[in-house]
């Protein structure tokens, strides 16, 4: 180990930024000196919300050596293949967000300006007939698309939905089983060394923690990162006026449904996301077009099963730390921004700056030109994040009440616009080659909320229309027949990863 490397790096706080930002670093260094200490409150606890994912967890969860089935069946965990939008671009509308790519290429050209040159001949066929996982959804059915090679599936993706309390005592026993330390105490001071960085913190027994890298997981306050370091933060909620939300968990009703569901409503919108032993529910809103009871009553009016606790309402600021990562010490989590939960990327950003922090892993001195790179980039991340979400509000045609009026004249940011000009012109769409949300779910949201394009790319004239056509078709078709072949949702976790009953 060369003499400036980090010896003991120590956490604050055990939520799921915080278990998975020790489960990662212990994997590293399981066959070595590097010592891991996590500081968590019980008085304090977690937030306890985040049961909706995106795929890339899973291949952080498998990275960690995990296996998948036992996984689930530990979190209580179902299937996802996207996100069902209701009542956003207008009441009574739907459209499907899926995980995966979309429909072929077909001689070279893109997928989707086939599918608008098809369109523009008058084909009414839905683009969502070409997404494996939205058909997949609206018949209910799973299977494992690496069990599908050589059909229409094998390029499938899919996520979880799972229970955010168990995830946390999965990965803790993970972490310790590979060596972390938990201490179970009030951090009630952070002390810094005459150069800025922090040195240790106090614990309220007395007790006091060195360590030469700390990373903040303390949640929305940033007990490090914010209290102690001031890094300031980056108020976004001009663009994403949501501002509070209400959760309450309720029984089981019916089968599990692949997907989560996001309906808008008269100052937000809910979700619905089933888990094997009961259903998370939410309504994300803006406290000024809506109060805490209006919210409450809201949501209790759009369950479907019986509420299994009293309704807890948790105040957030869409935005982000202005320096994720300063001095000796790296913000995580809720510690590092907030991003309302539309499209399920929290518990992602976790792992994705942490795989960023691993490729530019600093010694003790931290190294400015690292760090600088580290918060240019998760910057990045967080503003691709915040336009693709503004998006599902500003293009909405729904003007029943103030905070949809507020959505749909609101400013956006020039980067945003200038993505939607460029996308009505022709269709087109360069995302970074880094970029969380590709093509299929630009093409997704863009249809959803009734943009098309003006016109399609030219180059596609170059194909025989009716041949195109044909391939169009017969994608689709393969698609739905094999579709048809697979077994129920519910079937399916019978079968491969049936949870026990909590209790
Ligand atoms: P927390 O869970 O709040 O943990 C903070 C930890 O810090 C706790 O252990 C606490 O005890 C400890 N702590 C704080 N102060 C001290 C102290 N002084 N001393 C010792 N310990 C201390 N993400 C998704 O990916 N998908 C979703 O669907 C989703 N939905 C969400 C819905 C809502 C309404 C909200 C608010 C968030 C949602 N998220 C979602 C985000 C997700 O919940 C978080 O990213 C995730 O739970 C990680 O939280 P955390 O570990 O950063 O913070």
């Amino acid at each position: 180990m060369q003499s400036d490397a980090i010896k003991h790096f120590v956490i604050i706080g055990g939520g799921t930024a915080g278990w998975l930002a020790a489960a990662t670093l212990a994997n590293i260094f399981k066959q070595t000196e590097v010592q891991i200490t996590l500081i968590e409150s019980d008085t304090i606890g977690i937030v306890g919300v985040g049961e909706a994912t995106i795929p890339p967890l899973l291949d952080s969860i498998r990275a960690l050596g995990i296996d998948e089935a036992e996984f689930i069946k530990a979190t209580q965990a179902t299937f996802k293949w996207g996100i069902k939008f209701e009542d956003w671009y207008q009441t009574g509308q739907s459209y499907f967000h899926p995980f995966g790519s979309l429909g072929k290429r077909i001689d070279g050209h893109e997928f989707y300006q086939c599918w608008l040159k098809s369109r523009a001949e008058g084909d009414p066929t839905p683009l969502m007939a070409h997404s494996p996982e939205a058909v997949l959804a609206e018949h209910n059915r799973f299977f494992l698309p690496f069990k599908a090679i050589n059909t229409p599936l094998a390029s499938a993706r899919y996520a979880l939905h799972l229970d955010s309390t168990l995830v946390g005592q999965y990965l803790r026993q993970f972490s310790e089983n590979l060596g972390v330390t938990r201490i179970e105490g009030l951090v009630e001071k952070v002390i810094k060394t005459a150069g800025g960085d922090i040195a240790s913190v106090r614990l309220q027994s007395g007790q006091v923690v060195n360590g030469d890298f700390f990373i903040d997981c303390s949640g929305f306050r940033g007990l490090l990162i914010e209290e102690s370091l001031q890094s300031g933060y980056d108020d976004w909620s001009g663009y994403l006026p949501c501002n509070r939300a209400v959760t309450v968990q309720t029984d089981n009703v019916g089968e599990p449904s692949p997907y989560t569901v996001a309906t808008a409503k008269d100052a937000g919108w809910t979700w619905r996301i089933p888990l094997q032993h009961r259903t998370g529910n939410g309504y994300v809103f803006c406290d000024k077009y809506c109060s805490d009871d209006q919210a409450i009553n809201t949501l209790l009016g759009s369950i479907e099963g019986e509420p299994l606790n009293t309704p807890r309402v948790i105040p957030f600021v869409t935005g982000m730390r202005k320096h994720p990562w300063k001095n000796n010490c790296l913000a995580l989590g809720l510690a590092q921004g907030f991003l309302e939960p539309l499209e399920s990327t929290a518990i992602h950003l976790v792992s994705k700056t942490l795989a960023l922090f691993v490729r530019l892993f600093p010694d003790r001195h931290c190294n400015e030109l690292l760090r600088n790179e580290f918060n240019r980039r998760v910057q990045a991340d967080y503003e691709e994040i915040r336009d693709f979400l503004i998006l599902h509000y500003c293009t909405t045609q729904r003007n029943d009440t103030d905070f949809w009026q507020y959505c749909r004249n609101m400013t956006i940011p020039d980067s945003l616009q200038q993505k939607l000009d460029l996308f009505k012109v022709a269709g087109g769409l360069i995302p970074a080659d880094e970029a969380l949300f590709q093509p299929t779910s630009w093409y997704a949201v863009y249809t959803g909320m009734g943009i098309i394009p003006d016109s399609y790319n030219p180059t596609v004239d170059a194909l025989h229309y009716p041949t195109l056509k044909r391939s169009l078709d017969s994608g689709r078709q393969a698609i739905f027949n094999i579709v048809q072949q697979q077994p129920h949702h519910q079937a399916f976790i019978d079968q491969y990863c049936r949870a026990m009953k909590p209790g």
